[in-house]
């Protein structure tokens, strides 16, 4: 951008701003930002890039610097940066309106993203309701399955009044999301300030083989917890497949629609959480469609706009919605829903969104980087420090540790940091990946060239090496 003498001043300032040296910018940065989990005493000591621009599956620093966006800006940017089809269709929108509201009129971009979502969802999806984060979307599918039970007329429906979740989980940062949320790291805290929830036990072990040999003791003690209490309970909520903010745990085969049988045959509501699998991550268009399941509501976030903007729904049955339909006295309405409910520029960013989901070459691509990322990390199976490498689809897990002998395992000590060193390795390589604890993430964008996943997977692997070679004997 060029900007001429005698500008307005605004824009200028703007000009000025954008050519800022990325060490200005840091210090900025250090003078008025709380960055999300992340201990902020640490932060002025860490060289952070400062994104300016992005492009394809890059993203490019202050200094004009790039790199590789290996978890696709926190799980989201799914075609990658600059799509000019979604940018296209954003500025589009820009030149009609960008934001008007969903109470009491109705919206071209969202009448167009629910259409398109309702024809690709998984099971019998019939009504979408937009919200603007994850968290918001699970919050909302709760709401929902409560109210459905107060408004049911039958025996003892009233009764379920509480959720069932399992160990591990990650529904986000809300209160009513982390109170179905199971990793005691982020929820402990505000445990007092939560709603009852019963936490099933999830297959645990350090490999496949010994989370495989787990699954008839969660089986038995989901029975058990059903057999006690299934009548209270409104839904079972789950993330289907594998379990991403608890470090990509990938369930056994079978795991998802087990649970998931035993909880309709108890008569609970079943929420399936997307948020992270949805859109071809899991090699299918979501996981539900992977594993055999079907949702009475399905959350969905992260890569609905392509990443662009912040837009995500709550997709429900007709069962459900049915539920809520009565006269106008008879308050079966759901109060809910937030200001920028069905927010136009990011329906708009959506709708292109899901048609490049819904190209023909979409899941053939998607498959074939879940295959690459499979096939290029087999130079860690015999690792020393890799416990080991989990995969769903194109989301990727990769666990680092002091040592193993077998099942004996012992964990890098938390000051050390390790997943942290990996990842600063990785940036010094030109790579952005963001650990969760000592495992290495990787969710590339789906719109990766081969070249560039081999470079991804190879700076991984270096960066591994790197740091725990680096890192000092305990
Ligand atoms: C990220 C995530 C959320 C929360 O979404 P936000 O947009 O961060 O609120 C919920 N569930 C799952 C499975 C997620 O990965």
């Amino acid at each position: 951008m060029t900007i001429e003498p005698g500008a307005p001043t605004a824009a200028a300032a703007a000009h000025a701003s954008r050519s800022a040296s990325q060490a200005e910018l840091r210090a900025r940065d250090r003078r008025v930002l709380w960055h999300p989990f992340t201990q902020m005493r640490g932060w002025s000591d860490e060289d952070f890039p400062v994104i300016r621009a992005g492009q394809g599956a890059e993203l490019i620093d202050a200094d004009g610097r790039r790199y590789l966006d290996g978890t696709a800006s926190l799980w989201c940017a799914l075609h990658g940066h600059r799509v000019p089809r979604i940018d296209a269709a954003v500025a589009a929108q820009l030149g009609r309106v960008a934001h008007s509201t969903l109470l009491g009129l109705g919206g071209e971009p969202s009448i167009e993203v629910a259409e398109s979502l309702l024809s690709m969802a998984p099971g019998d999806a019939a009504r979408v309701f937009f919200s603007d984060s994850g968290s918001s979307a699970v919050e909302i599918a709760l709401k929902m399955a409560f109210q459905y039970w107060r408004q049911d007329a039958g025996p003892g429906p009233q009764q379920r009044t509480r959720f069932l979740c399992l160990q591990n989980a990650y529904h986000g940062d809300t209160i009513g999301a982390v109170s179905v949320g199971g990793i005691d790291l982020f929820h402990e805290t505000f445990r007092p300030l939560l709603f009852d929830a019963v936490v099933a036990p999830v297959p645990t072990g350090p490999s496949r083989a010994a989370r495989t040999a787990d699954v008839e003791r969660c089986l038995q003690a989901f029975d058990g917890i059903l057999a006690e209490h299934g009548h209270e309970f409104a839904a079972l909520i789950l993330e289907p497949g594998v379990q991403g903010a608890a470090g990509m745990r990938v369930y056994p085969d079978g795991f998802t629609r087990a649970v998931v049988e035993r909880a309709r045959a108890a008569g609970l509501l079943v929420i399936v959480d997307e948020v992270a699998t949805g859109f071809g991550r899991s090699g299918e268009m979501f996981a539900c469609d992977r594993e055999g399941i079907e949702p009475d509501l399905l959350c969905l976030g992260k890569g609905l706009s392509g990443g662009y903007l912040p837009l995500a729904a709550t997709v429900a049955t007709e069962r459900i919605y049915a539920g809520f339909l009565g006269d106008y006295e008879d308050y079966r309405t759901f109060f809910h829903g937030h200001t920028f409910t069905g927010n136009a520029l990011g329906c708009a960013a959506a709708v292109a969104s899901l048609e490049l989901c819904r190209d023909t070459g979409f899941l053939e691509r998607a498959r074939a980087i879940a295959d690459g990322l499979g096939r290029g990390l087999t130079r860690l199976d015999d690792h020393p420090h890799v416990l080991e490498v989990r995969r769903y689809g194109s989301m990727v897990g990769i666990e680092v540790v002091q040592s193993t002998r077998g099942d004996d395992v012992t964990p890098y000590s938390t000051a050390r940091r390790m997943g942290h060193q990996v990842s600063l390795a990785a940036r010094r390589r030109g790579v952005l990946i963001r650990p969760l604890g000592d495992t290495i993430v990787l969710m590339p964008p789906l719109c990766m060239t081969a070249d560039e996943l081999t470079r991804l997977v190879d700076v991984t692997c270096d960066a591994i090496d790197d740091a725990t070679r680096g890192a000092p004997s305990p």
